[in-house]
């Protein structure tokens, strides 16, 4: 398992090498089923330690059946470490705030949804992200959100503040599965599906120069920084999902080069 003690906004990579031919093999984490998928010759799962993760002593279970009908169990103890997101607090007007709530934004809501729900059956990441842009970062991973003294929502991804049409970069590699220029809270919006569960997330572009479907390397160009949706300045807001759940994409970019992201 990687890391050994992960914190609030990680994800734990599980693997599993079965001694037989594997029918199908699960994980039970935080009251959750995953599936383990085929990577190379072992089964691999990369678990969310999401936001609302307990901290503390934990643990998972893994279960397998092999095809000849034998079963197993593990159990793999787990410590979540907590950490401190921090607070910000956001002056927007009336009419940017109220797109928060909008009727319209159900149907981005419910798209990017969708998007974040695919398990692709192949995996396309290996390894360290890269950093889609380059710049100051203005929010952190978790913060608490207050829109004009209201508390609003923790804030899912980073925001990284750079001039309008700063080229945009695809985190790792992988298939576009969304990929739309009409959302009035999002803005311009990329995301691109890794498989196994984990989605990038690229939001307020002022230009998209992918399309829904394509495969894009890592480090290719999906669109440009912008300003559109609701937002206050020119900047990237980046989103690592993991099984639809919001992870810390600094996890990703500090992943050792080689190894268990591999
Ligand atoms: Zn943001």
């Amino acid at each position: 398992m990687y890391p050994d003690e992960p914190r609030v906004g990680d994800v734990m990579f599980v693997e599993f090498s079965p001694e037989k031919e594997l029918l199908r093999a699960a994980c039970s984490w935080n009251g959750k089923s995953y599936r383990l998928l085929s990577v190379g010759d072992t089964f691999a799962v990369a678990l969310p330690v999401g936001l609302k993760s307990k901290v503390g002593a934990r643990h998972a279970m893994v279960y397998w059946k092999y095809t000849d009908g034998g079963m197993g169990k593990a159990r793999l103890p787990v410590t979540v470490c907590e950490r401190d997101f921090g607070v910000q607090h956001l002056r927007l007007s009336r009419s940017q705030e109220s797109k928060y709530t909008a009727e319209e934004t159900r149907r981005e809501k419910r798209l990017i949804g969708a998007a974040l729900d695919r398990v692709g059956a192949e995996r396309h990441w290996w390894g360290r992200f890269v950093m889609p842009v380059e710049g100051r970062i203005s929010t952190g991973f978790g913060m608490q959100r207050y829109i004009n003294d209201r508390l609003a929502y923790r804030h899912k991804g980073i925001d990284i503040a750079a001039p309008e049409g700063t080229p945009v970069r695809a985190a790792a590699s992988g298939v576009v599965s969304l990929a739309d220029d009409s959302f009035i809270l999002h803005g311009q919006t990329v995301i691109i599906d890794h498989g196994h569960g984990i989605a990038t997330l690229y939001i307020h572009l002022s230009q998209i120069q992918v399309e829904e479907g394509a495969w894009v390397g890592q480090g290719q160009v999906v669109g440009r920084v912008g300003v559109s949706g609701v937002a206050t300045g020119p900047h990237l807001h980046f989103g690592v999902y993991a099984y639809h759940e919001a992870v810390d994409p600094f996890f990703w970019t500090d992943l050792p080069e080689r190894g268990p992201g591999e």
